[in-house]
Order: structure tokens, then C-alpha cells, then sequence
């Protein structure tokens, strides 16, 4: 598992950060240590921006989010 940065805007241990699943999530075979693919850590400013595309593709996702980026709402 990658550690909590968002991917959007690089914020680390964000306390409100979390994952979202993109379309193209795939989780880990059993006992597989590593960070599954589509699966992609937010802060909280940007969770609820990201989880509105999570049914894209995650690189197709954050190329939508990065060039129309969400308010901050802080
Ligand atoms: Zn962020």
C-alpha cells in the first residue's frame, strides 16, 4: 500500500484522506504485498472531486481532475 498522498495536489497524512476505487481497480492476488492498481489515495479537499470520475480509468480520472481542478473548499 502507498502511503496517504494525494495524488492531485501532494498533501501527505491528510486527516481526511482516503482511497478511491477507479474502473480499472484491480485488487492484489492473495498474499501479494504492494499497492493494487486504480486504486488511488485523495485528501480530503479532493476526495469528493475524485470520487465523482472514479468511474473512469484512474490516469484517464487525474488527467480530468488536474486540468479542471476542484475548489479548495478549506
Ligand atoms: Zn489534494
Amino acid at each position: 500500500m502507498e502511503p496517504p498522498i494525494c495524488a492531485l495536489c501532494g498533501v501527505r497524512f491528510d486527516p481526511g484522506a482516503a482511497t478511491v476505487r477507479f474502473s480499472d481497480y484491480r485488487p492484489l492476488p492473495d498474499g501479494m504485498v504492494g499497492h493494487p492498481h486504480g486504486l488511488v489515495w485523495f485528501c480530503g479537499a479532493h476526495l469528493e472531486a475524485a470520487e465523482a470520475v472514479a468511474h473512469l480509468p484512474a490516469e484517464e480520472a487525474l488527467t480530468t481532475l488536474r486540468s479542471n481542478p476542484p475548489r479548495n473548499p478549506r
